[in-house]
């Protein structure tokens, strides 16, 4: 079974589209199909399946067709030739550095990452003999001297966690590639719709899909991009040897959350834009960072790399922590939570919550102030989110 290349489509309609393998009953949307394995119709063709002559699913750590369909869609909507789903997004991350490297090889990685990739380069890579150099992603200078003849890949994520900055993808390819390096791009933030960063240089993508993809809470999940000889070098006999494989109920919820992607993300741009509009203009507002505004302190590279801006904004409130947690606890419509990209409006304060484990020396450095919040902006009217953020101000 394989499903028709819908690539010469414009992206909405891929996203629709895309991957469909129609089983024997001619259903509409996409079957989930809720197998561990697959039964043979003889000995022979069982042999030959293992054997990789005869085209079929064997078992669903290896292969399943729902979750093949997620692959597939994420694939054409990316611009990648090949796609490997995970449970996670932290699987996904790990899988794309570990799948890559070897004892004594090198990685550089940007230091504004989501704190769990900061642990997988700093701490779980360097217990297999993996060193690791973290650099500031906005200096190419430091990207520059980095790189070591042994440096494998580099890894960064732009717009980066919390604080929305943005690292120019297609320089920092270059000097990866000038050394031999590979470069992975997490590219969650901007999410697939506003960003490509293939076409800008990187080798690989990865997605937590837990977030905008999923788009409304429910399932946990990661998908691994790039070229067939990337996936297939690096990832593909790594994930079905050690099992870190995305359920097909995930990846059907996934799948059908991508079907409805570029509407929910760009309403939830627009109305991020419109707050970040609002919040611009208060004077309990000392910083403000949003990807789109020309005052973002990188507003050249967002318009060479980026569609669109986010769907987050970054801001700090006058007052420190205590400025911070008057003005979230005050929200009534918006929802104190750590996660991002749902359907619903979240608000963060990273300081306290996903970046307390990091000293106060790196908080300072990542520009991670007492003050900063991170909102999420959901679906709801702007107008009543803004209402919202406004009113909670008055409590700071
Ligand atoms: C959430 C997130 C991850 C981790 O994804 P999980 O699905 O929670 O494992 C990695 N990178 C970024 C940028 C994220 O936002």
């Amino acid at each position: 079974m394989s499903a028709p290349d819908t690539r010469k489509y414009r992206p909405e309609t891929r996203l629709v589209q895309s991957g469909v393998l129609r089983s024997q009953f001619g259903e509409t949307s996409e079957a989930l199909f809720l197998t561990q394995g697959y039964v043979y119709d003889s000995s022979a063709q069982a042999e030959a399946r293992f054997k990789g002559e005869d085209p079929g699913y064997q078992y669903s750590r290896f292969a399943n067709p729902t979750v093949h369909m997620f692959e597939r869609r994420m694939a054409e909507f990316e611009g990648a030739e090949a796609a490997r789903a995970t449970a996670t997004g932290m699987a996904a991350v790990t899988l794309a550095l570990m799948g890559q490297v070897r004892a004594g090889d090198h990685v550089v990685a940007s230091k504004a990452l989501f704190g769990s990739c900061l642990y997988v380069v700093e701490d779980y890579l360097p217990r297999y003999g993996v060193t690791s150099t973290i650099v500031d992603g906005n200096d190419l200078d430091q990207w520059r001297a980095a790189m070591r003849p042994n440096t494998k890949t580099v890894f960064m994520e732009t717009p980066t966690n919390p604080t929305l900055e943005v690292i120019d993808i297609a320089e920092v390819s270059k000097i990866a590639h000038a050394a031999g390096a590979t470069v992975v791009v997490d590219n969650v933030f901007s999410t697939p719709l506003w960003q490509s960063p293939l076409a800008l240089g990187a080798d690989c993508v990865v997605y937590s899909t837990t977030k905008h993809i999923d788009g409304q809470g429910r399932c946990l999940g990661g998908v691994i991009l790039g070229s067939e000889k990337f996936i297939n070098d690096n990832i593909h006999t790594f994930i079905r040897q050690t099992g870190p494989s995305m359920s097909p109920f995930n990846a059907w919820v996934m799948l059908k959350g991508l079907e409805t992607l570029a509407v929910r993300v760009r309403q939830q741009t627009d109305t991020a834009a419109a707050v970040a509009a609002a919040l611009a203009e208060q004077p309990k507002i000392s910083r403000l960072m949003y990807p789109g505004r020309p005052d973002h302190p990188q507003a050249a590279i967002v318009a060479k790399q980026m569609r669109g801006g986010s769907t987050l904004v970054g801001f700090e409130v006058v007052g420190g922590k205590q400025g911070a947690f008057r003005f979230q606890d005050a929200l009534k419509l918006v929802r104190i939570s750590n996660n991002l990209g749902d359907a619903k409006s979240l608000i963060t304060h990273p300081a306290t919550t996903t970046h307390q484990r990091i000293t106060q020396k790196q908080r300072d450095e990542l520009g991670i102030s007492d003050g900063f919040v991170r909102l999420s902006c959901g679906l709801e009217h702007p107008d009543d989110l803004i209402e919202d953020v406004l009113i909670a101000l008055k409590a700071v």
